[in-house]
């Protein structure tokens, strides 16, 4: 028989201590990140939209006790009904757990260490583990009073952590795929239903850690049709002058994307008029600025802009040295008329941009090049580059060159056809010394 409760002897004294357990994934959900200021959103995303293979992996590192999350660009995109290029997952596990969990998964990078879970047809799924921004010496960051440039940020942390070290609060939005909710640390729900580009924090403070962020607001505001907060682009313009600060393969690589994202005009206004262009590319900013003086060349320019956006919807972004072709364009014409040398003196303007932003050596040499072909090349001849690496891009930026001026592609297709037959030479790039400085006249 049992015995009553009241007459069992009284419990035993416990000693006054805390259970520390280090399993937060075990904690029930709601206080997984109680005290972070969380802010959950009831949102079912299409099942039919998300990536499969990324929600295995997801749903995987859940099975195995980790927090596990869509983040970033997938989730703003999905939320403005938008396609994503690519879904990235955030996760309380380390590189080395999501690589044991994972046969077809390897860990890159030396300092700043990713997981990548391999799928079929060299499709990646990237697995990030949760970081948080770098605070003290120790965590590798310079706290020189204004030199905030963040050069190191591998530092592990919680779920709260890493949503706040991102840079916009609509990029800061992670996807619960168990129960369908939005979690929301910064606000950036509600900047995707006002359409608006906030940074996460301090403007000022933000764009000094990475100047980068700057193009990266153009880039989002452009792409996705949004606005920018007012105090935010003020900022932009503020800081404009960080840009040259940065590391220049970025920069490079950051225009490039502005170029190829399907809103390379609005991109190139913005980034012109916010005054990051006058300091990354000075001379085709002074040449926009200067459209009277070019007898309107800026429509010219932007005439170019939209041809890249109109084929990068209908086909497909061109290549980056067709882009680039068209985005120097008018002012490495207006640079090379008239004088004695134009081959020099394109190498020369060149010289300058390779220097500012870094572009790579082989894009330079190929739009030199590229444009020094470009009027027989309208004339329907490949001639010398037929058979080399340059041929495909060459004939991108005649179609971009065709379609900004309001003539037929017929060509394009003529030599593109002829293209199919040639196997182009292995490429050879020369690392050209830097040519003497010719006198204009
Ligand atoms: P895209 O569709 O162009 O890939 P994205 O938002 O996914 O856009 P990524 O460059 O792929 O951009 O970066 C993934 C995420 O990493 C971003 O959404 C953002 O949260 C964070 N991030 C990227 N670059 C920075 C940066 N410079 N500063 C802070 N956070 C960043
Ligand atoms: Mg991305």
């Amino acid at each position: 028989m049992r015995r009553p409760k009241d007459s069992l002897p009284p419990p035993p004294e416990l000693p006054n201590f805390t259970i520390e357990s280090d399993e937060d994934e075990l904690r029930p959900v709601e206080e997984r990140h109680a005290g972070t200021g969380l802010v959950r959103h009831d949102v079912h995303l299409d099942d039919g939209r998300l990536d499969q293979d990324a929600a295995r992996v997801v749903r995987r590192l859940e099975k195995a006790g980790f927090q596990a999350y869509l983040v970033g660009g997938c989730v703003r995109d999905l939320l403005l009904d938008k396609n994503p290029k690519d879904f990235d997952i955030a996760t309380s596990a380390r590189p080395e757990d999501v690589r044991q969990l994972f046969r077809n998964c390897r860990v890159i990078g030396r300092r700043f260490r990713l997981a990548h879970v391999l799928f079929g047809g060299g499709k990646i799924v990237e697995v990030a583990t949760f970081r948080r921004k770098p605070q003290d010496a120790t965590d590798d960051v310079v706290d020189e009073t204004d030199d905030l440039l963040i050069r190191n940020d591998n530092v592990f942390g919680e779920a709260h952590e890493d949503a706040l070290r991102r840079d916009f609060t609509i990029n800061a939005l992670f996807y619960d795929l168990e129960r369908h909710q939005v979690l929301d640390w910064c606000g950036g729900m509600d900047d995707i239903r006002g359409r608006v580009i906030r940074t996460i924090g301090d403007p000022t403070v933000r764009f000094r850690e990475d100047p980068v962020r700057i193009l990266r607001a153009v880039k989002f505001a452009s792409r996705l049709d949004i606005g920018i907060s007012p105090e935010v682009y003020e900022s932009m313009v503020d800081n404009r002058d960080e840009l040259a600060r940065a590391a220049r393969p970025r920069i490079f690589e950051e225009i490039s994307r502005l170029l190829r994202g399907g809103a390379a005009h609005r991109s190139m206004w913005l980034l012109w008029e916010s005054g990051g262009m006058g300091v990354l590319l000075p001379e085709l900013s002074a040449f926009l600025d200067d459209d009277e003086g070019t007898s309107g060349a800026g429509s010219r320019f932007y005439k170019r802009m939209s041809a890249i956006d109109y084929v990068t919807k209908t086909r497909g972004a061109p290549d980056d040295l067709a882009t680039w072709c068209a985005l120097l364009a008018e002012p490495l014409s207006e640079y090379t008329t008239g004088v004695r040398d134009p081959q020099t003196a394109a190498l020369e303007f060149l010289d300058l941009v390779v220097e500012r932003v870094a572009m790579p050596r082989r894009i330079a040499d190929g739009v030199r090049r590229v444009m020094a072909v470009l009027p027989k090349l309208s004339q329907g001849r490949l001639g010398r580059l037929a058979r080399t690496e340059l041929a495909k891009p060459a004939v991108d930026t005649l179609e971009l060159d065709l379609i900004a001026r309001g003539k037929s592609t017929e060509m394009v297709e003529a030599l593109r056809s002829e293209l199919g037959t040639f196997t182009p030479a292995p490429p050879v790039y020369r690392d050209r010394p830097p040519p003497r400085r010719p006198s204009r006249r």
